[in-house]
């Protein structure tokens, strides 16, 4: 494929692998910002088409500059082959319409992310595939959540925002023991800091809008797991047509150059900002999987090589209080978002977590006083100074 040499470590994959250059020679991955691919006959039109002779046909099915983004993936994942999508919750979508059907059922986390829950919550008991969703801290609550008929069992770790860490390896024996495949979104920590598949998971989702991009700029995603797996997603997406605009891909790929120097430094600043949180008069809990305090930390400690960059604090005083802590901030941006690299900060409650019911909120962990952050490369010592103003 790219001549890369099977003995490269991640950095060198990350900003190497998956690409071919074209009879240009050039340096940087080139962008094919083409929907069609033109054949120099009728007999080779024929052949692409039914696949006797590999190439590129159309956009929906591939296209260099996807490709390339899906081999670089594939090799940072350890995977065999990675399908790239519009969207992350194209990713999670196709995974689900390519690998069950109707009377089948998924085990989730009840903490994964609140579109992939109204996916699976809402719209798939639509066609017939109903979800069991297990609460937080709860690993055996995966095994008796699990039927005859469970295809999926669905995880995120570290969680959306309290941080919990999941055991990969103790899920992939559950799902495993009863014939199921074990799907990891591992968005927040990226395969800089940890790589799902070696654990025993079967598919990893990306939302590469996230850290993958790492800048905030376009919308992708991507399933990375086994070739007859992803054969199957990759059937799904030529046809149903949520596929990964080249320009996108692009964009991506070169974010994954930097991905490495990224979540080492952005999970350096978030250590640094949860300890000064822990240490503060006004914050009643810190949420890091790097604190040695984390009701994890060992487990995330063994499972990832940092703890990412994500941080929830619980504000004494309520919604008022972290209100006033986000009202105050000049520096740190007031958006939902994460991943970028610059610090972002959002009240759960009333945003991406409040369309729950208050009980419901409450039984996740989710209070009033939450805040999380997204900590991304700006001098710490300025985020904090943005953060004290308003905790007074
Ligand atoms: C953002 C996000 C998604 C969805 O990704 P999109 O690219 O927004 O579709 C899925 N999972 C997690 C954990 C996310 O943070």
């Amino acid at each position: 494929m790219s001549g890369e040499d099977p003995d490269w470590s991640f950095d060198t994959l990350a900003v190497r692998a998956g690409q071919e250059r074209s009879q240009f020679n050039e340096h940087s991955e080139a962008l094919y910002l083409t929907s069609s691919f033109v054949f120099r006959s009728a007999a080779e039109a024929a052949a692409r088409f039914s696949g006797a002779e590999p190439g590129n046909v159309y956009a929906r099915f591939t296209n260099p500059t996807v490709t390339a983004l899906q081999e670089r993936l594939a090799a940072l994942e350890g995977a065999e082959r990675c399908i790239a999508t519009a969207s992350g919750m194209a990713a999670i979508l196709a995974t689900v319409m390519a690998l069950m059907k109707s009377g089948e059922h998924i085990v989730a986390s009840r903490s994964i992310f609140g579109a992939t829950q109204q996916l699976f919550g809402t719209i798939l008991p639509r066609f017939g595939i109903e979800t069991s969703f297990v609460d937080q801290g709860a690993d055996d609550g995966f095994h008796s959540a699990m039927r005859p008929n469970t295809r999926l069992v669905f995880i995120e770790t570290p969680s959306n925002p309290l941080t919990e860490v999941f055991d990969v390896a103790a899920l992939a024996r559950v799902a495993h023991a009863g014939g199921a495949l074990l799907v990891v979104d591992n968005c927040f920590c990226t395969p800089a800091l940890q790589r799902p598949l070696r654990l025993g998971a079967d598919i990893v989702i990306h939302s590469a809008t996230k850290y993958l991009d790492g800048q905030g700029r376009v919308l992708g995603g991507a399933a990375c797991g086994s070739e007859e797996l992803m054969e199957e997603i990759f059937k799904f997406l030529r046809t149903a047509g949520p596929t990964l605009s080249p320009f996108n891909a692009w964009v991506i790929l070169k974010g994954l150059e930097t991905l490495s120097v990224r979540m080492k430094a952005q999970s350096a600043n978030a250590l640094d900002i949860a300890q000064w949180l822990e240490a503060h008069p006004r914050v009643a809990r810190v949420h890091y999987p790097g604190l040695k305090s984390h009701p994890q930390h060992e487990l995330a400690t063994r499972q990832q090589s940092g703890a990412g960059a994500i941080v929830s604090f619980e504000v004494r005083g309520g919604r008022e209080a972290a209100w006033r802590v986000v009202d105050h901030c000049r520096l740190l941006s007031i958006t939902a978002n994460l991943g970028d690299t610059k610090t972002t900060i959002t009240h759960p409650a009333s945003t991406t977590h409040g369309r729950i019911s208050a009980e419901a909120r409450a039984a996740s962990g989710i209070g009033e006083g939450l805040l999380r952050i997204a900590v991304g490369l700006e001098s710490t010592a300025d985020l904090k100074t943005d953060l004290a103003r308003g905790l007074g």
